[in-house]
């Protein structure tokens, strides 16, 4: 079987890298979860105190330290010029400047440039909001997932639980609802869906529905070009 790539976008917490991953499982294909490394960039950019608002300085981060995964039985970690921030990429301050950074077509051209290099050779399941229309614009497999903006709340509400992050509801929606407004309203690379893309809306959905969903169109794709 053909080994293709699989573009996955849509907006917040509407399950993409949690569908995505258990595709890349399945096909034993590579997961690259794109947002990871916006967040990256943002976490070194409060950490090395670099404005949201300078470009230049954001883009000398991302040459000076290099951003890579590794996929372990636990899941996939994230690291920065060796160091671990799997889970720093996570916090609060990262998840409400990173709409801010990932605006800046700079910053972009340099990501992109790494992601379109791990999806060469096929056998990827990518994940963001720009994959289908400007990184991976020949994916063979193109998925625009998306969820009513309450669920999506309501998920991220769940899983920071979890987390131990503490967070209000309503806030969460706001924050999620902002973060959406900016990245499908950003002059580079909105969030937008791909001509090609099937749409799927999960609101409603387990988890399995929507992997079965996808998994029924990937297939159907890999017939037509056995
Ligand atoms: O997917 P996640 O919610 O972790 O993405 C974090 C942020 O990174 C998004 O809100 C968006 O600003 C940015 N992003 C992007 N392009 C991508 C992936 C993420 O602009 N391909």
């Amino acid at each position: 079987m053909n080994k293709i790539n699989i573009a996955i976008d849509g907006p917040a917490s509407s399950g993409k890298s949690t569908v995505a991953k258990i595709l890349a499982k399945n096909y034993g294909y590579i997961y690259t979860d794109t947002g990871a490394m916006y967040r990256s960039v943002t976490y070194l950019a409060i950490q090395h105190k670099i404005s949201f608002s300078d470009e230049e300085g954001l883009v000398d981060l991302v040459e000076r330290y290099p951003i890579s995964f590794e996929q372990t039985v636990a899941g996939q970690k994230v690291f920065v010029a060796g160091q671990e921030v799997t889970e720093a990429i996570r916090q609060n301050d990262v998840t409400n400047g990173v709409s801010e950074v990932s605006a800046w077509s700079g910053v972009r051209e340099k990501l992109v440039e790494v992601q379109k290099e791990i999806a060469k050779n096929g056998g990827v399941v990518m994940d963001g909001r720009d994959i289908g229309t400007a990184v991976l614009p020949n994916a063979e497999v193109k998925i625009f997932l998306v969820a009513s903006v309450l669920e999506r709340a309501e998920r991220r509400f769940k899983e920071n639980q979890a987390a131990g992050i503490a967070t209000d509801f309503e806030t969460l929606k706001k924050e999620i609802e902002q973060r959406d407004y900016l990245d499908s309203t950003r002059e580079v690379s909105p969030l937008k869906q791909a001509k090609d893309a099937f749409l799927v809306d999960t609101t409603g959905l387990s988890i399995a529905e929507v992997v079965k969903r996808i998994e029924e169109i990937v297939e159907h794709k890999q017939a037509l070009i056995k």
